[in-house]
């Protein structure tokens, strides 16, 4: 279990984390999901004790992360992967770790098997890695410790499909086990596939959580007509919110069923009416970042 509470982050005057609250919950992957620059690395680096909160807290377990007697027995971090000793074989890397958590060294050959290492390349030194490579090595390294809980920040950079497809089952079955994932993206197709909860941040704040399906639910009705304009009017009149999709299309937060017995009321002829989550978590995610994403950009 991740607690955030009312956890915010400023540098000097930017507010980088503003008020973030969200739960991550044992047997559950939560996708931590924004645009480059919304705060996920720095709610992550706050979480496990890198970056002090301005005012808020964070806890895993209940406790601080400073608080845990033998953290990486606990919480397995992968925030920055390019930031591994360069200098150190793969193998090396893993056995420092070990030792450092207490661990049987016979461990590292565990871990170079499970995330699919060869035993060549883990002789070999991290600065001859690909980014994949140190992924790869990077969750052997937070899962060594055998773990409740994992933090893993951009995970999938660098990985090809297989090794996204690979990192999915992986933490399936350590979330089915009962474990705890927060893993981040700015890519909503890989959080979509993976995660069963969902905390959408832009430029600091929180802009929409839930579980995927609630969060698919939310996206409300796409409706298609070749008055789109009258249809507009009267689904306003009826109290529900109307956004333009497309030059024929409308996307209204309400159920398909409301929409087509105001579109009968009003003698508009409808072309199409469906749920809108056809269009996938994709529309949420843009319509509920692009501003942000934009005026970070404009900033
Ligand atoms: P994300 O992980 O979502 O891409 P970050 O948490 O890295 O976002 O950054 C959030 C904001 O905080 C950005 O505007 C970034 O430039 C700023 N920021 C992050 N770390 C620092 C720092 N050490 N000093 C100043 N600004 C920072």
């Amino acid at each position: 279990m991740i607690e955030v509470s009312h956890l915010s982050r400023t540098y000097g005057g930017l507010h980088a984390v503003d008020d973030v609250t969200f739960t991550a919950r044992p047997g559950r992957v939560t996708g931590f999901l924004g645009p480059n620059g919304a705060g996920k690395s720095t709610t992550m680096r706050v979480m496990v004790g890198l970056t002090p909160a301005s005012s808020g807290s964070a806890t895993v377990l209940g406790r601080h992360y400073a608080d845990l007697p033998n953290p990486g027995r606990e919480v397995g971090v992968l925030l920055d992967a390019s930031a591994q000793h360069a200098g150190r074989t793969g193998r090396e890397t893993l056995r420092i770790a070990a030792l450092t958590m207490g661990l049987p060294t016979a461990r590292t050959d565990e871990m170079i098997d499970l995330v699919g290492l060869t035993p060549t390349e883990a002789s070999r030194r991290v600065k001859n890695y690909s980014l994949g490579m140190r992924q790869r090595l990077g969750i052997a390294t937070a899962l060594i410790g055998d773990p409740e809980v994992l933090i893993l920040d951009e995970p999938a950079n660098g990985l090809d499909p297989a090794g996204i497809r690979w990192m999915r089952d992986l933490l399936r079955g350590f979330a089915d086990q009962g474990g705890t994932v927060l893993l981040s993206s700015h890519l909503l197709h890989e959080i979509e596939v993976i995660a069963d909860d969902l905390v959408v941040i832009g430029q600091g704040r929180i802009v929409a959580q839930g579980t995927k399906a609630e969060l698919l639910a939310a996206a409300g009705t796409l409706v298609r007509s070749t008055a789109t304009t009258e249809l507009s009017q009267a689904l306003t009149a009826s109290g529900v919110t109307v956004s333009r999709s497309g030059p024929d299309l409308l996307r209204v937060d309400a159920e398909p069923d409301l929409v087509g017995k105001v579109a009968l009321a009003a003698g508009v002829a409808l072309t199409e009416l469906r749920a809108a989550d056809g269009a996938g978590l994709e529309e949420m995610f843009l319509d509920l970042t692009a501003d942000t994403a934009r005026e970070g950009v404009a900033a």
